[in-house]
């Protein structure tokens, strides 16, 4: 094990967690390399889900895959802890102390040694700074967040209802910034939820009692998809009572309220930000690593980082650049599953002495959920580069197939068999609401 090269992979998200996955079976199960995953949570979730999580549409507990328990059937070691800094001359990875909810040191800050590194410690929502963002907005960042989300949502709910009760009418006002897929996606399942309580004893909820506004400080939502999304996502969103706001950015945020760029103010008794990401700020400060405006690490097509050639990125927290054009790819699970199959022929390939293989992002398409309700979306052609609209079950069907190819690089394919099995049983028998 001692002489074994040791690839040390952090971060256990949407493509961290497939690499590491694929990288066990492969090189750790024969002894070709020892492989480590590090995480900061013990669990991994898939973060698409997290709005579902949020508006109870989504049991996470169902869905949550242990850390230790895939390591062990995976063959790869996992590492609780969060990266806090890097010692590249002595190519070791610093971990933070690990503290109990209490505060307590669990186990204290540690070193572990690498021969290749691969970060991929994903994004949190960028709030660009605006006043009273931190104190007064929710965010969707982790399951923790959602989580949270979803028993504040729950109190507002069963305070409106019993408002109602005692004869005073109450407008409960939840406003989400930013509509891009996270924020139209939000609102939606919102509505199903303010739609679904009242089924389950909140009968003197109704639907009109909550508004649901989605602010966009760009000319239209879904600004960077192509503008029929835009325009097929505003209908559904109007069609289900959402409040849609273009051209409107907010500039400050108060405990009950928003105050606009015009000066008009929004009375919002739960407000989300949706609006944007950037990378964890210490990745601008990781001893000397190249990083842009975003805190994300800077790295070549072939993923690895511009001034270390042992050190790879991918996935929401790198700067990948396109060959032929001036973005670099977009931070997508799409994208993040991509690099991970990349990664990992590319890593086969350093053992063996071979050359890394460069990345070319294939954008598959982009498609938006409406709850139940529906769901609209664009394909690529593969050969044409023509994309092609679709909507309604057909929609839904590829929408549900870019997690459960999350699931197959996880679990193989009669696994996920048997999990998508699980899920319709376990759809049949529970609320379709999670209510607590
Ligand atoms: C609500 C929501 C809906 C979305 N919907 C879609 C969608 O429909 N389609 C789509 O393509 N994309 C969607 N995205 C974007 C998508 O989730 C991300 O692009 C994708 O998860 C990025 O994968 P990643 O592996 O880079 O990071 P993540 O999946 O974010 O994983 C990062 C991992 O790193 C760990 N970590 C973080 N910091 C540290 C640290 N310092 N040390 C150790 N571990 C650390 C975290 O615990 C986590 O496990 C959505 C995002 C959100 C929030």
């Amino acid at each position: 094990m001692e002489n074994l090269h040791h690839i040390v992979v952090v971060g256990g998200g949407a493509g961290g967690l497939e690499l590491v996955t694929r990288l066990g079976n492969k090189l750790g199960k024969k002894h070709k390399a020892r492989i480590s995953l590090v995480d900061a949570g013990l669990t991994h979730i898939w973060k698409p889900l997290l709005h579902e999580v949020a508006a109870g549409s989504l049991d996470a507990s169902t869905n949550e895959i242990n850390y230790r328990a895939h390591a062990r059937k995976h063959h790869f070691e996992f590492q609780l802890g969060r990266l806090s800094d890097l010692d590249r001359r002595n190519k070791a990875i610093v971990i933070a102390p690990f503290l109990d909810e209490e505060g307590r040191e669990v186990v204290p800050e540690r070193r572990i040694q690498y021969d290749t590194l691969v970060i991929a410690i994903g994004s949190t929502a960028n709030d660009f700074g605006t006043p009273g963002a931190q104190e007064h907005c929710l965010f969707l960042d982790s399951l923790k967040q959602a989580r949270r989300f979803h028993n504040l949502m729950l109190n507002a709910f069963l305070r409106t209802n019993h408002e109602s009760l005692q004869g005073h009418s109450h407008q409960l006002n939840i406003s989400i910034i930013g509509a891009g897929a996270t924020g139209v996606e939000l609102a939606a399942e919102l509505r199903l939820a303010s739609r679904e309580l009242p089924v389950y004893g909140m009968n003197h909820l109704q639907a009109s009692d909550v508004s649901i506004t989605v602010i966009e400080a760009a000319e239209r939502i879904l600004p960077a998809l192509p503008e029929r999304l835009s325009v097929a996502a505003t209908r559904e969103l109007e069609r289900q009572n959402v409040v849609v706001l273009t051209g409107q950015p907010v500039s400050e945020i108060r405990k009950d309220s928003l105050l606009m760029k015009d000066g008009t103010e929004l009375p919002s008794e739960m407000t989300i930000w949706a609006a944007g990401i950037k990378a964890p700020p210490f990745l601008a400060k990781l001893d000397g690593l190249e990083a842009n405006r975003t805190n994300q690490l800077v790295v070549q097509q072939t993923l690895q980082t511009t001034l270390d050639a042992n050190i790879f990125a991918f996935g929401d927290c790198a700067a990948c650049p396109q060959p032929g054009s001036d973005h670099p790819v977009p931070p997508r699970a799409q994208a993040a599953h991509q690099q991970a199959d990349a990664l990992f022929k590319t890593l086969r390939n350093r053992l063996q002495g071979k050359a890394p293989v460069p990345f070319v992002y294939n954008d598959h398409g982009s498609l938006i959920n409406f709850s139940r309700y529906t769901t609209v979306g664009n394909l690529m052609g593969n050969l044409s580069g023509r994309s092609m609209y679709i909507e309604g079950k057909v929609a839904r069907l590829f929408y549900a197939s870019l997690y459960r190819m999350h699931q197959v690089a996880l679990h193989g394919f009669l696994r996920t068999g048997v999990i998508w099995l699980m899920d319709k049983i376990s759809r049949a028998m529970h609320p379709r609401l999670k209510m607590h």
